[in-house]
């Protein structure tokens, strides 16, 4: 006789930010209807954000639970970690694990985060070539640099996610070569004075830092990666190679059934997608930046945390919303903190209507611009003291006027006290600062 089908109320593909605070959302309205979280990696739940401390040493494993050991058990949820979901049949309510296992949902949620970018290079299937992403790629690094000898390592991109590559490493005592596209590191996030003190922060940790090329192929020594030779010609020894491009949205599971997806998967305001009791949250979607009106994918923690509160509390009856988001930044490069929210830099041709103030300081470093339209605040790029991040961010995100304390901005004076009234007590009896 054939096994029944199991069945669960709620299903959640993922156990990463986007999974638990679903999990949490869900567990705020209905604490007992079945609950199960399945995940290709077979680890209890961690953050993401801290696998590059934990390859250099900054923090140990015990620092990077995301949630406490008892998380699961406390909140009534099932797992089954180390299984992949090979299919969704979304018509049917069905899901299948690897494993042959058939399972089927009332509620679903996708939170299959991002995969790594991981450009056509050739070599790039040698021993000794990696990417940054998760926690077994931290395992695999430490193994090869364990059994195999390893002077100088490559790390492909100087975006967020190679830049704490690039720091771990050079942790490691490594030598590091930094290959860039574009013409300065963290090109995406900081405009070119801000980029600038992060490659002088990179050089005075001696990081070969190289703008405006990558890698052209890979060279072998048997098995195992030996050599680069890049798009401008320089030819060197290495390793090691971590690819750490950035991340795109795992789409995969939703593409077989006619989802709506563009560069993510696309839901609505409640995060549900085109799919029938289909909800999505964190890296593999995409949603409004506020700014811009566009929508697009937001990689980043706060924001898959908040799409899942979001998603979870919607599944189970609730009615919660997602309204959008800024582009926010937030890193620091050898203990220099940098922070940049909204709009960075104002194309010549875009300028119309723009004002930019910068205030800057050389010992110690220290740099902070505001964009400024319309009476509004647009955007800030902050290096070195970045404290001030939380009061910007919610005066651009709550579009608040500025003319009365705009020259005030980046001054000594300037915090929450100078803030217009009305602000303020929105500040003590509204929601407050929020991403
Ligand atoms: C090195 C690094 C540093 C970062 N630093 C920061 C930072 O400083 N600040 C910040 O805000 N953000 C940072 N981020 C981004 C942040 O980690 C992500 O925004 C966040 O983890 C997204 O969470 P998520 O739940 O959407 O997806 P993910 O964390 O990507 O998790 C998705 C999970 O789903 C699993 N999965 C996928 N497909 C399947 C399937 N078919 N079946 C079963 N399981 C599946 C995956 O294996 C994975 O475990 C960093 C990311 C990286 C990689």
């Amino acid at each position: 006789m054939k096994n029944e089908c199991p069945s669960v109320k709620y299903a959640i593909i993922g156990n990463s930010t986007a999974a638990i605070a679903a999990a949490e959302g869900i567990r705020e309205i209905d604490s007992s209807g079945s609950l199960m979280i399945i995940s290709r990696e077979d680890r209890h739940t961690y953050s993401r954000p801290l696998i590059t401390y934990l390859l250099g040493g900054k923090v140990d494993e015990s620092k990077m639970t995301y949630r406490p050991q008892e998380f699961y058990q406390g909140l009534n949820i099932e797992t089954r970690l180390g299984t992949e979901v090979v299919s969704v049949e979304a018509g049917e309510h069905r899901l299948k694990l690897s494993g042959g296992e058939e399972l089927t949902y009332e509620k679903l949620l996708i939170a299959t985060g991002g995969r790594p970018v991981l450009p056509p290079v050739e070599g790039s299937d040698l021993r000794g070539v990696f990417s940054m992403t998760c926690w077994d790629d931290v395992e695999a690094i430490r193994s090869y640099i364990k059994t195999n000898p390893v002077d100088r390592a490559v790390v492909v991109g100087a975006g967020m996610i190679g830049i704490k590559t690039i720091e771990a490493l050079r942790r490691l005592d490594l030598e590091v070569t930094a290959l860039e596209l574009a013409e300065r590191p963290l090109s995406m996030a900081l405009d070119e004075t801000a980029g600038q003190m992060v490659q002088a922060q990179l050089a005075s940790n001696n990081v070969d830092l190289r703008c405006g090329t990558t890698l052209e192929k890979l060279l072998p020594a048997g098995e195992k990666v030996a050599g680069a030779v890049l798009s401008d010609g320089h030819k060197f020894a290495c390793q090691l190679v971590v690819f750490a491009i950035g991340v795109r949205p795992d789409t995969s599971l939703l593409q077989a059934c006619g989802a709506k997806i563009d560069r993510g998967i696309i839901a609505n305001q409640e995060m549900l997608t085109s799919l029938a009791d289909v909800y999505v949250a964190g890296d593999c979607t995409q949603s409004l930046e506020l700014l811009s009106g566009q929508s697009m994918p937001i990689p980043i923690l706060p924001v898959a945390y908040r799409q899942g509160r979001v998603a979870g509390a919607n599944m189970a009856g609730g009615q919660e919303t997602f309204n959008g988001s800024l582009i926010m930044n937030s890193i620091s490069v050898f203990d220099l903190p940098t922070i940049s929210v909204g709009l960075t830099a104002i194309d010549d041709q875009d300028s119309c209507g723009y004002r930019e103030m910068v205030w800057r300081s050389e010992n110690p470093p220290a740099y902070r611009k505001v964009i400024i339209k319309d009476k509004r605040l647009v955007g800030a790029v902050l290096v070195g003291q970045v404290d001030r991040a939380g009061i910007f961010t919610g005066l651009i995100k709550q579009r608040v006027d500025i003319s009365s304390i705009q020259d005030l901005l980046l001054t000594e004076e300037f915090g929450v006290l100078a803030l217009p009234t009305e602000y303020r007590k929105h500040l003590v009896s509204g929601s407050g600062i929020e991403v």
